[in-house]
């Protein structure tokens, strides 16, 4: 049990303001109740719940609270694979990054080696010509 307030306006039959408590055991986890804030030897014995809950609206929350517990576990899981698939998202990205440089890398050699042969087509275009007009004269 822990206590979590002392603003309660009720009072108990000793005339002191109730405190609310939060139960921790099992089959009531998380209620509150009040009770007498004497020390147990010295108090009046009152102790009441102050939601009034039915027992099927606190097996109705008992079951909310365990599908909860069960969304939670299911978005902690959805996380971790998100995280997963943004890791290997942003590996993918660096993947292509890296092809995309060596494809610019490949066509950039691929133009000076057109540019090669082209000027070598009209080096030898022109000997040629220097060629004919020497065995012609
Ligand atoms: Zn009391």
């Amino acid at each position: 049990m822990s206590e979590i307030s002392c603003n309660s306006t009720k009072y108990c039959h000793c005339g002191e303001i109730n405190r609310f408590f939060i139960l921790k055991i099992p089959s009531n986890p998380g209620r509150k109740f009040c009770k007498c804030p004497k020390p147990k030897a010295k108090n009046c014995g009152f102790w009441e719940w102050p939601d009034n809950f039915s027992d099927n609206t606190l097996s109705e929350i008992s079951d909310l609270k365990g599908k909860l517990e069960v969304a939670t576990v299911k978005i902690d899981n959805l996380r971790e694979s998100l995280d997963a698939i943004r890791l290997e998202r942003d590996n993918l990205k660096k993947k292509v990054d890296n092809l995309e440089a060596i494809n610019n890398s490949q066509v950039n050699k691929s133009r000076k080696l057109e540019e090669k042969i082209l000027k070598l087509k009209m080096l030898f275009m022109i000997s040629l010509a220097v060629l004919v007009g020497f065995f012609c004269c």
